[in-house]
């Protein structure tokens, strides 16, 4: 627990599901008051306020496409009428579908950009703003991936959406580094969550994903949490424009584990 997160106001997108709720539940723990995006699930996020006012937090949810610019512009000025201020964003919503590439709409293309990059554009940009008007040396965490670096066949626009990601922050990271507000990228690796529920089901399919790690499991929602709650805190204090790789190696090329190459 980071004593610093207290009371801290921390806004999170796609904050009903996975590792959206992951991160609002270990925030709730931290006892900071934690204002959730959601889009269509209508009632999952009230069990979500329940747990985190439970754990000594408080928290209040806003249904919200993060892609539309209004609906980001509600979500920032929600969470500065429900709790005072912005200290943290975390930019987390987002979307795949698997389609060969040469197969692929521009709709779909455009969707998963939308989402997942000007999504986590456009709420960057609404905290920015908002910290530098209120001086406030604030954070922001984005979720990419580990498809930021490594190439994924038939979901090329979700991995140049989260390629860009990882630019946007690092740019970003630069450009407000003297203004005290942090901005890091967490990119997991595979883990358990609703987007993998599907492959997950198929027992052939899920060991085909575990053999691609190192440490030879998937990965819990929880320890994406901790690592945001980390960055969230003092205890990352200089740290800024990182792409923290939560995946159990997968990105250390696993096929060289046993000495291979
Ligand atoms: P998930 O499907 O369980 O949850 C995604 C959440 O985003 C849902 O609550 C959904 O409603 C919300 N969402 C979708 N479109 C939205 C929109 N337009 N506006 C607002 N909210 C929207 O997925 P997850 O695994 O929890 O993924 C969360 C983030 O982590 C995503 O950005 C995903 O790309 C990334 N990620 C996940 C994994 C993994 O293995 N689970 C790995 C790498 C990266």
């Amino acid at each position: 627990m980071y004593k610093d997160l207290e009371k801290k106001v921390v806004v999170i997108t796609g904050a009903a599901k996975g590792l959206g709720k992951a991160m609002a539940e270990r925030f709730g723990k931290e006892k900071a008051h934690v204002v959730l995006n959601y889009h269509t699930e209508n009632d999952d996020h009230k069990d979500i306020i329940k747990t985190i006012e439970a754990a000594g937090g408080k928290a209040a949810a806003i249904q919200g496409d993060v892609s539309k610019e209004a609906d980001i512009k509600k979500l920032l000025s929600f969470a500065v009428d429900t709790f005072g201020t912005v200290d943290i964003m975390i930019n987390n919503a987002g979307i795949e579908n698997e389609v060969p590439s040469e197969k692929l709409t521009l709709e779909d293309w455009q969707r998963v950009i939308d989402v997942n990059l000007t999504g986590m554009f456009l709420a960057s940009r609404e905290a920015i703003s908002y910290m530098l008007d209120h001086d406030i040396k604030g954070n922001i965490i984005n979720m990419s991936s580990v498809h930021d670096r490594i190439p994924w066949p038939h979901f090329v626009h979700y991995a140049a959406s989260k390629g860009g990601v990882k630019m946007m922050t690092e740019t970003l990271a630069l450009e407000y580094a003297p203004k005290g507000i942090r901005i890091n990228n967490i990119s997991p690796g595979a883990i358990d969550t609703p987007i993998n529920a599907e492959k997950f089901n198929d027992p052939k399919a899920k060991q085909e994903v575990i053999d691609l790690i190192p440490m030879g499991y998937i990965g819990k929602p929880e320890q994406i949490a901790a690592c945001a709650a980390w960055l969230a805190s003092a205890e990352s204090s200089y740290v800024t424009g990182l792409t923290l790789y939560a995946d159990g190696g997968m990105t250390k090329y696993p096929g060289f584990q046993a000495g291979k190459g």
